[in-house]
């Protein structure tokens, strides 16, 4: 049983934003009574109160819904991650179409692209696409050794076979082959190779908050920073869920979990479904423009770097993975929720990043970060880690009126939008509340059959042998930081 540490490290996202609403409440007191409880204020939170609203907005009479966050509004992944709206195109192709078959994989590939137009569409219709810093185009993973390109190459080929290029997936997938050309196109020195495809990116934080703005000014949204959920009930007899927290209980028809990593504080059921694992990025000075794509470079299948950069007046580069450096220490990292630690060494080699890896960098060396390391330059989030790297999505077997969308697995912003708009109408209907599908819902995908919360799924992954899954992992990573690679001069730790 886990809940959020309450004094995070400062993101850039964050601080940056300077939003009114980071520690609003909309009333002094919790109401004593509400239709839908959402538990959590993230990119989860947000959406499922935004579609709520959107399929009641002709009713007589939309649901009550109250709003709780553990600690400032959006402070967990959502308002600390990488910003890449970046749908998995081809590179997980291989490992879904065995588990799946090729049009299961497709399923899934499918409902991720599907984001990049339903972000657009529901962001000019909202009119915030400019306030979130929205933008489409296409991004690219390099290949920065051997055993990097086989493998992402072989993914993208083995798509090809698979659908052809006709494929409305593939279509939007390119190969670039010529090392020069790679190195052209993504920026990065030592790319051998690299696979292009769409993709966009958007400030998180910002996104959330013009939600969640928009939701409180045309619906009926109570939002309470600072008000952890430390108990929920079962439904009572006459309907009633009862939502324990520190400033008084209120009682509810429906509860949304939409707690991330931390779900299974008030549904112990998923303690072995969905665990913590720590991230980093740190927000470096750049020039405007000077990132032409955004991007991740890749060594093996373990370390990585990801990268984006703001427009302006911002600017910044958001860069994270550090796994060249991270791989020395797995236990940092996997399994683990200290979010309001840095970790040793990472500013640095963050600082170093851009002169030892963008091609013709202009900027000072070592690179200047926006802001102070612990004032928003670099700083730590929890990711949530599922145990089938698939999220759970629906509502919780056996537990009337509760409902979950959780365990992103590290890649929620191209998963998250259109899944709760998959189960806005079977939370509605658990409230007994008439709905009407709105137009920017009807012609996107439904919910990948992978993730679907069911008994079935439920009660085989809790047989699985968590332990054993993440010391492989440890072990794995541990293989990696002796490649070449992790022992360069910003990669080797400290102490060695
Ligand atoms: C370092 C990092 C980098 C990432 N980079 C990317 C990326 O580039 N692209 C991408 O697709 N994904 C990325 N992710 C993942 C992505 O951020 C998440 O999948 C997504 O934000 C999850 O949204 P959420 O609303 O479900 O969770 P969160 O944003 O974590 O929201 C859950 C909220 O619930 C609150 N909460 C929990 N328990 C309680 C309780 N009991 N009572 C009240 N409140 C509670 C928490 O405080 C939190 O605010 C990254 C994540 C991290 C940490």
């Amino acid at each position: 049983m886990v809940l959020p540490v309450d004094n995070p490290t400062k993101s850039y996202w964050i601080e940056a934003a300077k939003s009114s609403l980071r520690n609003f409440r909309s009333t002094v007191e919790l109401p004593k009574e509400t239709d839908v409880v959402i538990v959590g204020s993230g990119y989860t939170g947000a959406t499922t109160a935004y579609w709520l609203h959107r399929f009641t907005e002709r009713n007589h009479r939309q649901p009550c819904m109250l709003m709780l966050e553990a600690r400032d509004i959006c402070g967990g992944a959502t308002g600390r991650n990488g910003g890449q709206l970046r749908p998995h195109a081809y590179s997980r192709y291989p490992k879904w179409s065995e588990r799946f078959g090729p049009d299961g994989a497709l399923e899934v590939i499918k409902h991720e692209m599907a984001h990049l137009s339903a972000f657009k569409e529901l962001l000019n219709e909202e009119g915030i696409a400019e306030e979130a810093c929205l933008k489409l185009g296409e991004t690219f993973d390099a290949a920065m050794s051997e055993k990097a390109w086989t493998r992402l190459k072989h993914a993208y080929e083995i798509m090809l076979k698979d659908h052809g290029k006709e494929g409305d997936v593939i279509r939007d997938c390119r190969i670039i082959e010529d090392p020069q050309a790679a190195k052209s196109f993504t920026q990065m020195k030592g790319c051998i190779g690299a696979v292009v495809h769409a993709a966009g990116q958007v400030w998180p934080y910002k996104f959330v908050h013009a939600l969640l703005r928009i939701v409180m000014e045309k619906a009926r949204l109570n939002l309470q920073a600072n008000t952890a959920v430390v108990a929920v009930s079962e439904r009572d007899d006459n309907g009633w869920i009862t939502v324990k927290t520190p400033r008084g209980d209120v009682r509810t028809r429906t509860v949304v979990h939409a707690t991330n990593r931390w779900a299974s504080h008030l549904l112990p059921e998923f303690g072995n479904l969905i665990f913590g694992g720590r991230g980093t990025l740190a927000s470096i000075k750049a020039l405007e423009g000077f990132i032409k794509h955004t991007g991740a470079q890749h060594w093996d299948h373990v370390v990585n770097n990801y990268h984006i950069q703001l427009p302006p007046p911002y600017n910044a580069i958001i860069v994270g993975g550090g796994k060249s450096l991270l791989v020395h220490d797995p236990h940092s990292y996997i399994l683990n929720d200290s979010e309001d630690q840095q970790f040793v060494g990472i500013p640095e080699f963050y600082q170093s990043w851009p002169a030892a890896d963008i091609i013709d960098w202009p900027g000072e060396i070592p690179t200047k970060l926006n802001r102070c390391v612990n004032e928003g330059g670099c700083w730590s989030g929890v990711m949530s880690s599922s145990i089938d790297e698939f999220p759970f999505i629906g509502a919780v077997p056996n537990n009337d009126g509760h409902f979950l969308a959780a365990g992103f697995t590290g890649h929620g912003m191209p998963r998250i939008l259109l899944s709760t708009a998959s189960i806005a109408p079977l939370i509605l209907d658990s409230t007994g509340m008439k709905f009407t599908q709105p137009a920017l819902v009807a012609t996107y995908p439904p919910l990948p059959k992978p993730f679907k919360l069911t008994m079935r799924r439920l009660k085989q992954l809790q047989q699985v042998d968590a332990k054993a899954k993440y010391e492989a992992a440890v072990e794995n990573d541990l293989e990696s930081a002796k490649e070449a690679f992790c022992n360069d001069l910003r990669s080797r730790p400290k102490s060695s």
